[in-house]
């Protein structure tokens, strides 16, 4: 099929903002759907958490990345009640899917690349859909 999926799978983030790798998880799905050359669409499903592909091999990266997210907020005026706009802007900035291609239940990552859920608005349950293109 063009599409199969998505395969899910929940994670707990404990901070305000944190930068999770999920690549393991994100492999072991990948493992799940199978199929030949294509890409995945790694997305969650919610307004303020987000997903990124970058750095993973030193841990001081994710640090530096999430004090640049709380710095990258503008300062604006926000009106909505529910307090957590700038979680909202920076899920809507990043964004909260990325493709990622794959072959033979494999992701075709570079030496230093990872997959990351970024939570904006924690310590929650966050949910992650790994769907297969092509
Ligand atoms: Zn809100």
């Amino acid at each position: 099929p063009a599409v199969a999926g998505p395969s899910e799978f929940r994670v707990r983030t404990s901070r305000k903002i944190e930068r999770l790798d999920i690549t393991k998880q994100v492999e072991e799905a990948a493992r799940e759907v199978g199929g030949g050359a294509g890409a995945l669409l790694v997305s969650t499903p919610h307004t303020t958490a987000a997903g990124t592909v970058g750095e993973a091999w030193d841990p001081d990266v994710t640090g530096d990345i999430e004090r640049a997210l709380e710095a990258w907020v503008p300062n604006v005026r926000f009106d909505h009640g529910e307090g957590n706009s700038p979680a909202h802007f920076l899920s809507e900035a990043i964004g909260v899917s990325r493709l990622v291609p794959c072959a033979d239940g494999k992701l075709s990552l570079g030496r230093w690349q990872g997959i990351f859920l970024i939570e904006l608005d924690g310590p929650r349950e966050r949910t992650v859909r790994v769907t297969r293109l092509g």
